[in-house]
């Protein structure tokens, strides 16, 4: 049985003020199953990270409704939101994100902190171990290359064993063959966990190796 884990509505989110204003999304609408794997593409400026960072309830839609595990999260106020991200999704930026003053093993240990989980310790060194890094467990993020910096980011996001995986352009600061690498490292460990990804990319090989392929053009999804 298929079941939906994100049901989008109407989505509208424009910038600036005024005259100035720049209309990003007018009235997206989608739906993904649990368990699927989807490709966001479209040009550059064509509003990928605006949509993806409303998905993952990091900034706020002037219209429109997004549901993710059946809750709205539209409606949530700042705390809710910051602790249903955090039991429910994961996110991957270009940018990696790890917190500079703490170890490869303390950042993916940290939203397991966060939560409270039971065994963090395990669950952490176990992750570290799947993406090939127990050998940089007590590195700082300056001492990790670019792809060592994402494959911490893949396990800090996959951690908590979350129901929805964001990634904006995981590869967009890797050279190619870096990327690669870790990119078959991120589908491998969506496939292993059954966890329903969103993959931002204007790589059409690497949209490819989704499920599903969405286009987002003029504000909508064709
Ligand atoms: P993509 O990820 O597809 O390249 P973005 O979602 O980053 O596109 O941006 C879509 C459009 O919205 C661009 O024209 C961009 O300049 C504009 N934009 C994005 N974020 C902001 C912001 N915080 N303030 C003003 N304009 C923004
Ligand atoms: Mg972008």
């Amino acid at each position: 049985m298929s079941e939906l884990t994100v049901v989008v509505e109407n989505l509208r989110k424009g910038y600036g003020p005024g005259d100035a204003r720049v209309e990003v999304l007018r009235g997206v609408s989608l739906q993904i199953q649990k368990g699927e794997t989807v490709a966001l593409v479209g040009k550059s400026g064509s509003g990928k990270s605006t949509l993806l960072s409303l998905l993952a309830g990091l900034d706020q839609a002037d219209a429109g409704t997004i549901t993710i595990a059946n809750r709205n999260i539209t409606s949530m106020d700042e705390g809710e939101l910051t602790q249903f991200r955090a039991a429910n999704m994961g996110i991957v930026f270009q940018q990696f994100h790890l917190v500079s003053t703490l170890t490869a093993l303390e950042n993916v240990l940290l939203p397991l902190e966060l939560l409270r989980r039971p065994r963090a310790s395990e669950t952490a060194r176990s992750l570290l171990e799947a993406v090939g890094l127990s050998h940089r467990s007590h590195h700082l993020p300056s001492q990790l290359s670019g792809g060592e910096s994402q494959r911490v980011a893949i396990a800090r996001a996959l951690a908590i064993n979350p129901s929805i995986l964001f990634a904006d352009e995981p590869s967009g600061n890797l050279d190619e063959e870096t990327g690669e690498k870790v990119m078959d490292l991120l589908f491998r460990m969506v496939e292993a966990t059954g966890t329903t990804l969103v993959l931002v990319t204007h790589d059409p090989e690497l949209a490819r190796r989704c499920g599903r392929v969405v286009h987002l053009e003029h504000g909508g999804l064709a």
